[in-house]
């Protein structure tokens, strides 16, 4: 693609009007014999914050790396701004031996989002700086002055502008994480997606994430974030999914799915959290 156009601040695409984001429509993806997603649907509309709660290994972390196709589903199609796959047409065990068109298809998904992970996936010999610029350098061909510009204004939007210079092991686990926030970013992307993005870090160290995500959504930036934060899901997002058993079993706003859940099986999964 050709080099995306300098901006004098970091900013997000504008949203296209009206329009759902993400569709997501029967989603299915499966382990071997292991059921992970049955059959999940859900749409996420531009400027909007989707927090996906439900029990440990309910497929929430699979969810959101079927949307950034770092995992193939079974079936199902997804559609992120003007790009739409159906998965029913590509082999899910044949990864790096898909036919050209498919792999490509999947890159063009990716290029979409950009994806915060759970913890330690900094690149430990570069700085701050240099990751954050790694993906605009490398997969966006941007031309390196403007890359190290604009990283310098996600640094400081992330509040890490002192730490530009420092290696990861020279940062607490919170500021990785923050640059790893950075790093999404710093690609441009429709869509953000977290997986977890806390849940490896010391308590004390959680707020300050959780603060520049809630920044980030005051901004306008479209998320979709898998977390155990209760009260971060009430206090920002848009709407809740909760997942149990390869299904979305209840969807809605906060105060509706989290304040006030239907099904017995949402019931049962936020009394074990409170
Ligand atoms: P959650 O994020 O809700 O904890 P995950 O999506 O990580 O759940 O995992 C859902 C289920 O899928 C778990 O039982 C997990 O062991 C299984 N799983 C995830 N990834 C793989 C994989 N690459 N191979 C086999 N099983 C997997």
């Amino acid at each position: 693609p050709s080099p995306a156009p300098s901006s004098p601040e970091p900013s997000r695409p504008a949203p296209s009007s009206g329009e759902h984001l993400v569709v997501v429509t029967n989603l299915r993806k499966s382990f071997g014999d292991h059921v992970v997603l049955e059959d999940v649907s859900f749409t996420v509309d531009p400027g909007t914050v989707t927090c996906v709660i439900g029990p440990s290994g309910s497929g929430k972390t699979t969810l959101l790396r079927a949307l950034n196709a770092l995992e193939v589903p079974d079936s199902g199609v997804v559609r992120i701004g003007d790009t739409t796959v159906d998965f029913a047409g590509i082999n899910p065990g044949a990864r790096g031996r898909l036919p050209k068109a498919q792999r490509t298809e999947l890159m063009t998904l990716r290029r979409h989002s950009g994806m915060v992970f759970q913890a330690h996936h900094l690149f430990p010999h570069k700085t701050a700086l240099e990751n954050v610029t790694e993906g605009p350098v490398v997969v966006q061909h941007e031309p390196e002055a403007e890359a190290t510009e604009r990283a310098r204004q996600l640094l400081d939007k992330v509040g890490l502008s002192e730490h530009a210079d420092k290696f990861p092991f020279q940062l607490s686990g919170g500021q990785q994480q923050r640059v790893g926030i950075a790093r999404a970013l710093a690609l441009r992307p429709d869509l953000v997606l977290f997986d977890e993005p806390t849940s490896a870090l010391d308590p004390e160290l959680v707020g300050d994430v959780l603060g520049v995500m809630k920044a980030l959504a005051a901004e306008g930036w479209t998320m979709v974030v898998v977390t155990h934060e209760l009260r971060f899901a009430q206090q920002v997002a848009d709407q809740v999914l909760f997942i149990d058993g390869g299904l979305i079993v209840e969807r809605g706003r906060p105060q509706d799915v989290i304040a006030n859940p239907q099904h017995p099986r949402t019931q049962t999964f936020l009394q074990r959290l409170l």
